[in-house]
């Protein structure tokens, strides 16, 4: 890399980082015309229950189909659309899209159960139309609540007060459920959870890392064990993501976590994938 430049090491070093800030600086800028342009998509990650691998619903990820850039992942946009607001309305349609989608897949499977998870970022929470707006979406597409349910990360609910709290409590209230998304790596007191209106934990991705070794990192082991049973004392359910392998899904599931969400079961992708794949809730039970 900057090898031979020798003492001009520092140099070549901020040229990378003008370079990044240049194409964040035009991302920046591109993000409200991208929006009107429908340069957004979606893809839907199957969350499958643990016990039987049937499919309990799907995760949105938002993508951005870059004229110039290719397809980018959310990790390169998101927090742009957070600085500048723009999260906002694209959030709403990233919640319009993905609740709109959710129940064509219901009508196609005759009512079948199946359900939508949705981000949400700092700025949406304190983001005053939230609850009109996510009322507004469930009535317009005949969602019921129930099958909506809202990821917000750990991070964004640290030290947070009654006032934030408060559009959650009256989502939750009308059934909409709140997952605590990458739960384990924002250092929040364990006291705390009780406060919030959460009905699922999403345990991040670093935690299961640990169950891909043969025989599992037992630390790990133990970390997750412990937290499926303060979760479920506190009858939250357990979601884990980021399985990759067979054991490890064995693994998790022995631990008692109740939905997954991973590779081994399936990458993000197009819509219609769900619907085939969701033909295993006819499947009867495995034991
Ligand atoms: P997240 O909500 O924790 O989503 C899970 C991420 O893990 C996704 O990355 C998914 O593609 C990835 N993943 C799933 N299974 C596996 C696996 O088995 N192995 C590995 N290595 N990765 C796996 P993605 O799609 O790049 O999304 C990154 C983050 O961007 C999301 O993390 C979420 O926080 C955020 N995001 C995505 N869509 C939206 C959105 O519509 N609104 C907001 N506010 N944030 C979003
Ligand atoms: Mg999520
Ligand atoms: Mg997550
Ligand atoms: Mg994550």
């Amino acid at each position: 890399r900057a090898k031979a430049a020798g003492g001009n090491r520092f140099e070549f070093a901020d040229a990378e980082a003008d370079a990044r800030a240049i194409t964040r600086h035009g991302l920046t800028n591109a993000l409200p015309a991208a929006l009107e342009r429908g340069e957004f998509f979606i893809e839907y990650q199957p969350l499958v229950h643990l016990h039987d691998g049937s499919v309990h619903g799907a995760e949105a990820l938002v993508r951005w189909s870059h004229p110039q850039y290719g397809v980018l992942g959310p990790d390169r946009f998101i927090p742009l659309a957070e600085r500048t607001g723009l999260i906002v309305p694209l959030g709403r349609w990233v919640l319009e899209e993905a609740v709109r989608q959710a129940r064509n897949w219901q009508r196609q499977h005759g009512g079948s159960s199946l359900r939508i998870n949705v981000n949400l970022s700092p700025t949406q929470l304190h983001h005053p139309g939230l609850v009109a707006d996510t009322v507004a979406v469930l009535e317009n597409s005949g969602l019921a609540p129930g099958a909506l349910c809202l990821e917000v990360t750990e991070s964004a609910l640290i030290g947070a007060d009654d006032e934030l709290l408060e559009p959650l409590r009256r989502l939750a209230a009308l059934g909409v459920d709140i997952a605590l998304d990458d739960f384990g790596t924002g250092y929040s007191n364990l006291a705390n959870l009780r406060r919030l209106p959460v009905s699922v934990l999403k345990l991040d991705r670093s935690f299961t890392k640990g169950m891909q070794q043969q025989p599992a990192n037992p630390v790990d082991v133990k970390i997750v064990e412990g937290i499926v049973a303060l979760a479920h004392s506190l009858e939250l359910a357990v979601t884990v993501e980021g399985v990759e392998t067979g054991a490890q899904a064995a693994q998790l599931r022995d631990l008692g976590c109740d939905t997954a969400q991973g590779w081994y079961y399936a990458r993000p992708g197009a819509p219609d994938r769900i619907h085939t794949l969701s033909l295993s809730d006819a499947v009867p039970t495995a034991s």
